[in-house]
């Protein structure tokens, strides 16, 4: 079985390729590369997978030529779909780019996969579709009403995939992921941003000693310590979902959504001492204000990606720290 993953040398895309891979699916990636991730080319081409690596075809969404030529030259079956721009704060600037890479990429992405016969895709949403939670933890029934333009375009996505079903017969599974931490166990991919906004990588680089202190965004929240609860989620595991979520729809599945998340929420505070704990370090901190738009609390509900796709995420966040230390260190040259 052939697969497309858009976004595929990003951080998570990176990781689910590996995880295709090694579950025996032969994968093209599909990468514009406007983030300056060469995951997958760089660092997994030529190791030893269940399945094949037909490369990487650089192309843009936003051009439908590279698209129909991916999806004929290569005969793909399913899509798996992450290439979109993800930053919240940068979203509020320049509205104008999300949607345009975001919906537009993607109405280009389901039109070649329509007049393609290409009827499967597992598509990246986010928590961020929710909105300011209304309650926690929070369950796919709860109300989407996102607040910033990211979780509009991906709310607005959702929404189409659901008029292709109906229309063209293209089954989608959402994922919503919450916050996802670490890197593959075995340090072949990572995450690695540029500028970091994520709090296990800023964490983790606090502790080579260069000065940097770690700055904590808010200890008067209303919450166990003041500080804010999020549901970190581990990379390795949401990479098993995508498979799940494959698997299901080359079973039959129709169109559905599903949160990932581990259903257990860590403040800021505790993942800080986490990281002094694993890393062995005792790690620079500043507080600092609020960061703007940040809810305080955001924990899964994950029982339906459990229930119906038998997913089961069994690392720890002190797993996740592990992983994202060693390959942090290994990026360095350590
Ligand atoms: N955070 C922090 N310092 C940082 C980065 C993040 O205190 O350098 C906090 C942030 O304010 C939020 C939590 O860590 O409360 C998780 O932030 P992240 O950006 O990792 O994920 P988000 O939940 O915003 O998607």
């Amino acid at each position: 079985m052939k697969v497309m993953v858009t976004g595929g040398d990003g951080y998570i895309g990176s990781h689910c390729v590996l995880a295709l891979l090694d579950s025996g699916y032969d994968v093209l990636t599909f990468d514009n590369h406007s983030t300056g991730h060469i995951q997958t080319s760089e660092n997994i081409s030529g190791i030893s997978t269940e399945g094949r690596f037909l490369g990487t075809f650089s192309g843009d969404l936003l051009n439908v030529d590279d698209i129909n030529r991916a999806l004929k030259e290569n005969d793909m079956d399913a899509v798996i779909h992450f290439a979109a721009f993800s930053q919240v704060a940068e979203s509020m600037k320049r509205p104008d780019i999300y949607y345009r890479n975001n919906v537009c990429g993607t109405m280009n992405l389901l039109d070649a996969m329509k007049d393609h016969g290409v009827d499967k895709i597992v598509f990246s949403s986010t928590a961020a579709t929710y909105g300011e939670p209304e309650y926690t933890p929070i369950d796919e029934d709860h109300p989407q009403r996102p607040i910033n333009p990211y979780g509009r375009t991906k709310l607005t996505v959702e929404g189409m995939m659901d008029d292709y079903d109906l229309a063209y017969g293209i089954r989608s599974v959402r994922l919503r992921y919450f916050n996802v931490a670490g890197a593959d166990s075995g340090c072949r991919v990572g995450e690695w941003h540029d500028p970091e906004t994520h709090l296990i990588p800023n964490i983790l680089k606090s502790t080579f000693g260069d000065g940097k202190e770690f700055e904590l965004f808010g200890d008067d929240y209303d919450t166990r310590d003041g500080t804010c609860i999020r549901d970190y989620v581990n990379v390795e595991d949401l990479a098993d979902a995508h498979i799940l979520a494959l698997e299901y729809l080359v079973n039959g599945g129709g169109t559905d959504f599903f949160n990932l998340g581990t259903n257990e929420g860590s403040s800021v505070k505790e993942v800080f001492a986490e990281c002094e704990k694993v890393t062995g370090k005792k790690i620079p901190l500043k507080i600092k204000g609020r960061r703007p738009g940040d809810p305080a609390v955001l924990v899964a509900d994950n029982r339906k990606a459990k229930e119906i796709l038998h997913w089961n995420p069994r690392r720890t966040l002190s797993d996740s720290i592990r992983t994202a230390y060693m390959w942090e260190k290994k990026m360095r040259g350590n």
